[in-house]
């Protein structure tokens, strides 16, 4: 089987580096040349709405997926012309937008942050009255790793955020006081069986995935999540890995957003699960069984941001294992994770205590 993948960055990979076991082979389409997959298999080097580049190449795979959820809506609808694409245009086109996937979290009665979408500064300021302070400003689109946001904590900040973020569409949101974050990675394959790894405990800095562990157990919250993912899944009639990161905040979950593809918070589950969330993918995808999603023990992984540490000494450390992504530095960048998989929740956090010191080294 053939299978291209729109986007060539470290998630498409590690698709690449899951397939090649099960017989798979792979085209990958990026804008850029030196994109880490680029370094894997065979890449296209086009613009994502070049419609003849892309139909082009979804004329030589059996199947499209992505990486990289930003993929214009319409240049997916027009690969889905040629080619199967999976997961659906629709669920991208869901994911690309915060208020969109507000609306069907909201619609699924999937709680969420209290919000308001802003269109100019008098919109603002409604929101703010609406929704209280603190607050933070988000951009509707192309918003990650914590880019486009602005907090708001007083009534003087209003117009600096404006100034940060206006002209576009936004979306003001309560600041949700949390325990800790959660996600659910979970898989529906074409049959539409689904299959829901345990939940990853994560923790963020500058609004970047620092450290995922799993499994985090609370079977109470793991039901609720599973509940919450299955009815999205079905609503979206949705083929592939899924994730939706929540809040925890007294005792339940709160949706913060959702991703149409495999995430970095499910990194841990190549060496911690039983099947990665990369076959998983790639299985579903391809029309294949699913594979059991069990944690083989306590998982930590963490990421290498904007610096990659030289793996001589990481590797040092037994039972480790270092992925480099093989991409240049630059600060703020994701660059390469590091993970471990202990035989108790107390080990992990020892050896995760270890990497947080040597990984940022
Ligand atoms: P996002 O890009 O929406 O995933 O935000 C990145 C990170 O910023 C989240 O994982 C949280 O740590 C934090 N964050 C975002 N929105 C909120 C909110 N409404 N309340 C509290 N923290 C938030």
């Amino acid at each position: 089987m053939q299978v291209g993948i729109l986007g060539a960055g470290q998630l498409a990979r590690m698709l690449v580096l899951a397939g090649v076991p099960l017989g798979m082979r792979f085209r990958v389409f990026d804008r850029s040349a030196d994109a880490p997959a680029g370094q894997v298999a065979p890449i296209t080097v086009g613009d994502f709405d070049d419609l003849a580049a892309l139909a082009a190449f979804a004329r030589d795979v059996d199947v499209v997926t992505f990486d990289w959820e930003n993929v214009p809506v319409a240049s997916a609808r027009a690969v889905a012309r040629d080619a199967r694409v999976l997961p659906s245009p629709r669920a991208l086109e869901v994911a690309q937008d915060r208020l969109s996937e507000k609306r069907i979290f909201t619609r699924l009665d999937i709680p969420v942050a209290p919000h308001a979408a802003v269109d100019d500064f008098a919109g603002l300021e409604r929101a703010v009255r609406r929704v209280g302070l603190p607050g933070i400003l988000k951009t509707r689109r192309l918003g990650y790793d914590g880019k486009g946001q602005a907090v708001l904590r007083r009534p003087a900040d209003l117009q600096r955020a404006w100034h940060a973020l206006g002209g576009q569409p936004l979306l003001y949101e309560g600041v949700v006081d949390f325990d800790c974050e959660v996600s659910l990675v979970a898989v529906r394959s074409r049959r539409g069986e689904v299959a829901c790894y345990p939940l990853t405990w994560n923790v963020h800095s500058h609004g970047i995935l620092s450290v995922s562990r799993a499994p985090f157990l609370r079977p109470r919250l793991q039901a609720q999540a599973q509940r919450h993912v299955g009815r999205l899944l079905e609503h979206l009639r949705y083929v592939g890995v899924f994730c939706v990161e929540f809040f925890v905040a007294g005792g339940r979950l709160v949706a913060n957003e959702m991703a149409p593809r495999v995430h970095n918070s499910g990194h841990w589950t190549i060496e911690g699960a039983e099947t990665s969330q990369f076959e998983n993918h790639l299985r579903a995808i391809a029309g294949l069984p699913l594979g059991s999603t069990r944690a083989r023990g306590h998982s930590v992984m963490v990421n290498c941001i904007g610096r990659m540490p030289p793996a001589a000494r990481l590797l040092a450390l037994p039972g480790v294992h270092v992925h480099d992504y093989g991409k240049s530095a630059r600060p703020g960048r994701k660059l390469g994770h590091l993970t471990y998989v202990g035989g108790s929740a107390s080990a992990r956090d020892r050896m995760a205590a270890r990497l947080l010191g040597r990984g940022r080294g």
